[in-house]
Parts: C-alpha cells; structure tokens; sequence
C-alpha cells in the first residue's frame, strides 16, 4: 500500500489486538510516517493507543 505522507509503496503493516480490539500499525520505510487503524473506530491517535495499552495493563 501507499504512504499517505510520501506516497511511495514502502508501507508496512503490523497487525496486533490491543484490549480485544484490531489494531492496525502502519508505518512508511521512506519516510517513517506511523498511523494506526483500528478496526471498528477507524483511524485512532497515538494517544487513543497508548490509553488502549494502559488499559490492558
Ligand atoms: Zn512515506
């Protein structure tokens, strides 16, 4: 897929279950752009990841 930033084709994605939720982890090689997507509420900040974490212990 393409980054949104750069628009190269050097995305990764890294999924994983934060708190029973899936949670998409993108992040650009080129340009090292990182967002998350979770699959119910759609795009999420950092913030609403980390609270996810904590919540989890
Ligand atoms: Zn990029």
């Amino acid at each position: 897929m393409q980054c949104d930033a750069c628009g190269k084709d050097t995305v990764i994605q890294i999924r994983m279950e934060i708190s029973g939720e899936q949670v998409t982890f993108q992040r650009c090689g080129f340009c090292e752009a990182k967002s998350w997507d979770v699959a119910d509420s759609g795009e999420l900040s950092l913030e609403g990841v980390l609270d996810l974490v904590r919540t989890t212990g």
